[in-house]
């Protein structure tokens, strides 16, 4: 990914010349009460045009997005986005190889002996609670669909343990059917854009698949959790080094001195 170093304006910046006329939000606002004043009057069109500019733009910061977590196919996928709840993709893809060496598929690890896979998921905290999670997701597995993770997000979300987030990460990346996951870093941002004022995650994401093609929808993800884990943090967003500030009614939400905003960007994901 390109690292920020924000001592220039970012691309994207409200000095760039060919802004202005892409959007409604023409010039970043400070206040909130602007912000609302300016997403107010943008037409529908605008909204979806400044949304999908928002998304190329993120796309090129981040050619390399994808899900931080390690895996080898969709059971892999399934079991470590169930971990990964409360803990770090980092500390998650250390214990996998392990983890998987032990119970390749459903089956072996609906078998796993409890106290060997609670050792083993230990690092991650939870880890009683996370074992059995393991062990009814992969029974259920092994019951209702002979070990194999079903593709379809109706089937998925009936499995225990599994929501619409983990669904559709599982959805996205593992069966390249399009899915928009909306974590915390999904929710604030897409707010922060004005793309909505929901704060239901299902909300969240009716209103957001609403603007964009379905095929967009799992990178359009990535791009916004990338963003939200390295620039625009839920305290202090680096205003100042951020690519899309030129695009975003809350520019101005944290620092927008760029050195000042340098030195809070994060060069890597969920360490
Ligand atoms: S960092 Fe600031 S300008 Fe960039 S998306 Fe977040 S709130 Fe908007």
């Amino acid at each position: 990914m390109e690292i920020i170093t924000g001592t220039s304006r970012p691309r994207g910046s409200p000095s760039d010349a060919d802004g202005a006329a892409e959007s409604a939000v023409s010039a970043p606002r400070r206040t909130l009460g602007r912000v609302s004043a300016s997403v107010a009057a943008e037409t529908r069109t605008g909204l979806v045009r400044r949304a999908r500019k928002i998304d190329r733009v993120l796309g090129e910061t981040y050619p390399d997005a994808t899900t931080e977590l390690d895996f080898d196919d969709p059971f892999q996928l399934l079991v470590v986005t169930v971990l990964s709840a409360q803990t770090t993709d980092k500390r998650v893809n250390a214990v996998r190889p392990t983890l998987f060496a032990a119970y390749p598929d459903a089956r072996a690890m609906a078998a796993a002996d409890r106290a060997t896979l609670e050792a083993i998921v230990g690092p991650l905290g939870f880890f009683r609670a996370k074992t059995e999670s393991l062990l009814k997701l992969s029974a259920a597995l092994v019951e209702q669909y002979d070990g194999q993770v079903p593709p379809r997000l109706e089937d998925l979300v009936k499995l225990p343990g599994v929501g619409r987030k983990t669904a559709n990460v599982v959805l996205g990346n593992a069966f390249g059917i399009p899915g928009i996951t909306v974590d915390t870093h999904f929710g604030r941002l897409a707010r922060r854009f004005g793309w909505t004022t929901e704060t239901d995650p299902v909300k969240v994401e009716h209103a957001v698949g609403e603007l964009f093609p379905k095929k967009d929808w799992t990178m359009l993800s990535h791009h916004l959790i990338w963003h939200g884990r390295r620039v625009c943090h839920s305290q202090k967003p680096a205003c100042g080094a951020c690519t899309v500030a030129k695009w975003c009614p809350s520019y101005g939400e944290g620092p927008t001195d760029p050195v000042v905003a340098a030195k809070l960007v994060k060069t890597e994901g969920r360490a």
